[in-house]
């Protein structure tokens, strides 16, 4: 499985990601904060803040 590179637009911190999806929800594991996939480039992921929702996603 391919795994991303992904910087937290909140707190800076960088992870990895594997089995994504383009608007899929993630969290950082650094601050724990709720981002979206916006785009994804060979092996970079690029994360936005998501909008805060009361829906369950059903992870
Ligand atoms: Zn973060």
């Amino acid at each position: 499985m391919q795994t991303y590179k992904a910087q937290c637009p909140i707190c800076d911190g960088q992870f990895t990601l594997s089995g994504i999806e383009l608007s899929e929800i993630v969290s950082c594991n650094e601050c724990k904060s709720r981002l979206v996939i916006k785009s994804i480039k060979s092996d970079q992921v690029q994360l936005a803040e998501a909008p805060a929702v009361e829906e369950d996603w059903g992870q």
